[in-house]
């Protein structure tokens, strides 16, 4: 990351006015491009802010829009991936079901398999001997943030060249990632291993690392460029849509939680708000908590 995101609103509407001017062309010109954590690249940095929503995809998406009007398609497009995971995973809780069960069975096997338990430590710390994905091993654990792009290179490469369970990979992220989002993450993770569109799975190719970090990769050689989607027995569908209450009235007291510090768009008209109190539990987001920043 640029520098340590501050946990407020008005560090994120600071960010969000000075990434507004590279919204645009700029963005879609160079978001797939991965300069390393020294350089300014394209991308905004939002997510921390997003995640926790200090700020809300629609007045990001509104802000850029005013700022650039149709040139700003590509970055909305990519604010409304968000959306689209949260209430995907919203209407099929039972995927993340799965994918705790996943995690459980990969714990076990770690438990039990040396040569496993061996290869998941390697590549948590950064020493497969594969140089980009060690970089960005090291990178997550160090800076908490990894570029878009590095992140389905990083988990095409665990799932398909070093055949490690995706869930653990994923718990890694969540262990880590600022942003680590629950929808997001086990979405992505899902996507790049061919679970979430079956039999279309994401293959990070040698060449493509090499054009997009600039050179600073090349692990021509190295990586399983032919490896077979996962799959799965069973895939939950779809649950019924959520019921909602209706807005409260009177005195109430406000109970926020990290998923969503937006107060300003509760609904509070004829609310008296008499107390209110917070609630964080990281630890119930990855495998032992999620780690110091
Ligand atoms: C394996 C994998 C795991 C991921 N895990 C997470 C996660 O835990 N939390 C998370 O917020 N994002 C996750 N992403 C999506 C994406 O990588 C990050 O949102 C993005 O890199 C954040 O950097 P940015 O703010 O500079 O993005 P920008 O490119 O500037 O995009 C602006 C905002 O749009 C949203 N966004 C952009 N691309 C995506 C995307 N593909 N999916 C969902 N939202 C997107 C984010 O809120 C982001 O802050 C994951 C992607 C992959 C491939």
């Amino acid at each position: 990351m640029d520098a340590e995101p501050i946990p407020t609103r008005d560090a994120g509407l600071d960010r969000l006015a000075a990434f507004l001017p590279r919204a645009g062309a700029a963005y879609a010109a160079g978001r797939n491009t991965d300069p390393g954590p020294e350089r300014k690249g394209a991308v905004s940095q939002l997510s921390p802010w997003l995640r926790h929503r200090l700020l809300t995809e629609a007045e990001v998406a509104r802000a850029a829009f005013a700022a650039h009007g149709e040139a700003a398609a590509k970055f909305i497009e990519e604010v409304g991936w968000r959306t689209y995971w949260k209430g995907w995973l919203e209407q099929r809780p039972g995927v993340y079901d799965l994918y705790r069960a996943g995690l459980r069975r990969a714990e076990n096997r770690l438990a039990t398999e040396e040569g496993l338990r061996r290869a998941f430590h390697d590549a948590c710390a950064g020493r497969t001997g594969i140089d980009c994905f060690d970089s960005w091993a090291r990178e997550i654990v160090a800076r908490n943030y990894l570029h878009n792009h590095a992140r389905m290179w990083f988990a095409s490469i665990w799932i398909f060249t070093l055949r490690l369970p995706w869930e653990l990979g994923a718990d890694f992220f969540l262990r880590h990632l600022l942003d680590g989002d629950i929808a997001s993450n086990t979405l992505s993770w899902r996507w790049v291993a061919g679970l979430h569109t079956p039999g279309k799975h994401y293959l990070a190719r040698a060449e493509n690392i090499a054009r997009f970090t600039g050179g600073r990769f090349d692990p021509r050689g190295l990586l399983d460029e032919a490896a077979e989607p996962l799959t799965e027995a069973v895939r939950p569908g779809p649950a019924l849509p959520p019921q909602f209450d209706p807005p409260p009235s009177g005195e109430v007291v406000l109970l926020l939680h990290e998923e969503d510090c937006a107060v300003e768009t509760l609904d509070l008209a004829g609310c008296t708000v008499r107390a209110v109190a917070a609630v964080a539990m990281p630890e119930a987001r990855a495998r032992g908590g999620v780690a110091p920043a």
